[in-house]
């Protein structure tokens, strides 16, 4: 089957098939099953009853050793290479409602030394960009008891020994294999997976137990965590558990949004004229007149606009799909359905900024082993 998109920890291009890379990395799918019986803990999150997050490792598992006492410990993170944009608060945003329906602890790690490694980067610019987006994160209301954030360069004394049992099992052609490494690639780049497996294996490290780990985190990611799985058992750890979300698509009609397009791209930093700029510039599934449209109307299926509301600013199904209703039989145009977006990032923003703000003064409080931002 041909291929014209590309699927990596670094790298997504492309009209991404979520069902072939689903085949593709051997991840199951979440059936109507799984979501009843998701839903016997609380109302299912929009992302969840709308396939957003599509695919899973191991979640029957979890929630049956769950069912048993064995809470778990949610991990997700981030690679502080610039700032935050709403592509990397989606899946933050369903962490959130995981820790509020399981009531569990979590850990959140800033990977700042895969993007000094990955990137052309000083340590200096990935540890302040660490210390921003960590903002972001807290802004979302994790419960500052039970949420801890990890800095790899800041904790990685605790870290270090958990990632060289990973090293000592992991070879180099197995790296080869999932990462696509070659011989101009750096020393570092090739360690670095370790580092990422540790969040999965400190709960149980720290517990002197064994304690289940979810991860939620895009589907992009399943490479470092197929390493990670392979080497639980020879550690003598479960293997985590992990749930994938697709990617958040970028105002340009792009399967991902990106910080190389900065104008298709909203950041939780940009004021409200910036977002009606973008969304104004938006790719939307409009007729190329106001007659053809209200004679034809429009496809909500290829509009950015429309997936917006999909992915984030429409919670209420009914809502979405009168919407998309609409825009089909040409009730609405791409005019006042950019407006009514843009309105709706600005107040998400707005609350959003202000919380920002508020999480400086907790943040400190919230570094795995007391660190010092
Ligand atoms: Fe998209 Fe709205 Fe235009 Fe339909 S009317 S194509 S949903 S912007």
């Amino acid at each position: 089957m041909p291929e014209d998109f590309k699927v990596t920890p670094w790298e997504v291009t492309g009209d991404i098939d979520y069902d072939l890379l689903m085949r593709q990395f051997g991840t199951s799918p979440i059936d109507e099953a799984l979501l009843e019986r998701l839903s016997g803990y609380g109302p299912l999150h929009p992302m969840l009853r709308r396939g957003i997050f599509y695919t899973h490792r191991d979640m029957a598992w979890l929630l049956n050793e769950y069912d048993k006492g064995n809470s778990f410990t949610l991990y997700t993170g981030r690679g502080p290479s610039g700032n935050t944009h709403l592509g990397h608060l989606m899946p933050w945003i369903f962490n959130k409602w995981v820790q509020d329906t399981f009531g569990c602890d979590m850990l959140f790690q800033m990977t700042d030394d895969e993007k000094f490694l990955f990137k052309d980067l000083s340590l200096e610019e990935t540890g302040r960009m660490a210390y921003e987006n960590a903002l972001d994160f807290v802004a979302l209301g994790f419960d500052p008891k039970k949420t801890k954030i990890i800095v790899d360069t800041k904790n990685v004394r605790r870290m270090y020994p958990i990632a060289l049992e990973v090293a000592k099992r992991t070879t180099f052609s197995t790296a080869k294999a999932v990462f696509g490494f070659d011989n101009s690639t750096n020393i570092g780049s090739i360690f670095y997976t370790t580092m990422q497996s540790v969040p999965a294996f400190l709960p149980s490290a720290d517990a002197g137990r064994q304690v289940p780990v979810l991860i939620p985190c895009g589907i992009d990611q399943d490479p470092h965590f197929r390493v990670t799985r392979d080497a639980a058992p020879h550690l003598g750890y479960p293997k985590p558990s992990l749930i994938f979300c697709k990617m958040f698509p970028g105002l340009n009609g792009g399967d991902k949004m990106s910080s190389s397009d900065e104008n298709a791209t909203i950041y939780t930093t940009d004021t409200p004229k910036a977002v009606k700029k973008k969304v104004g510039r938006a790719f939307t599934g409009g007729r190329v007149s106001v007659e053809e449209q209200r004679q034809l109307g429009g496809n909500p299926e290829v509009c950015a606009v429309f997936k917006y509301n999909f992915y984030l600013f429409e919670k209420d199904d009914a809502k979405l799909n009168e919407l998309a209703d609409k825009c089909r039989k040409g009730e609405i145009l791409c005019g006042e359905c950019k407006m009514c977006l843009t309105e709706r990032i600005n107040v998400f923003l707005e609350g959003h900024q202000d919380r920002r703000e508020k999480a400086k003064d907790v943040v400190g409080d919230m570094t795995y082993d007391g660190f010092e931002w």
